[in-house]
């Protein structure tokens, strides 16, 4: 499988938790290398438009509300078949379906706060690390 680069949010949640250290040697340990990493407190425009394909969903004003509530940490991921890689690792986005060893299974709470995000596919995922690191060659 290719070499792929993914983009990870450490949510609001994980880090008032104080999980950003677990979460990250969680990513470390199953073989991914970050490659370039912000903290950042996401201004609403900002989360509104990184989540502009949910905007018709019931949960969207709920979910920009969580997602600037507090600080997150964005990253770049790389590793072989990085996408479905950090996917599997993260869990399922409910975390009550979310099989152990996950990240979710471990630090999630519900639905909605449910501790990271992970880009879901090649074109999302050169989408979403070049809204957070616009100078990065992808
Ligand atoms: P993901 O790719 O696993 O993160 O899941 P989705 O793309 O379906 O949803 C994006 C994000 O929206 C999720 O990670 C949650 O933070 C949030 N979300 C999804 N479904 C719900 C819901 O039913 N209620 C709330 N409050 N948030 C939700």
């Amino acid at each position: 499988m290719a070499t792929q680069r993914t983009l990870s949010i450490i949510k609001p949640d994980a880090v008032e938790q104080h999980n950003i250290g677990n979460i990250l040697a969680m990513i470390e340990g199953a073989g991914l290398s970050i490659k370039a990493m912000r903290m950042l407190h996401l201004t609403r425009p900002m989360a509104e438009g990184f989540y502009a394909v949910h905007k018709e969903r019931p949960f969207f004003g709920e979910l920009v509300e969580f997602m600037t509530r507090g600080p997150v940490v964005v990253s770049v991921l790389e590793g072989d078949d990085a996408i479905a890689k950090y996917r599997a690792l993260m869990g399922a986005t409910n975390p009550a379906n979310a099989d152990e060893g996950t990240i979710r299974k471990a630090y999630a709470k519900d639905v909605g706060e449910n501790a990271v995000h992970g880009s879901d596919g090649p074109d999302t995922a050169q989408t979403e690390i070049r809204y957070f690191f616009p100078g990065y060659e992808v």
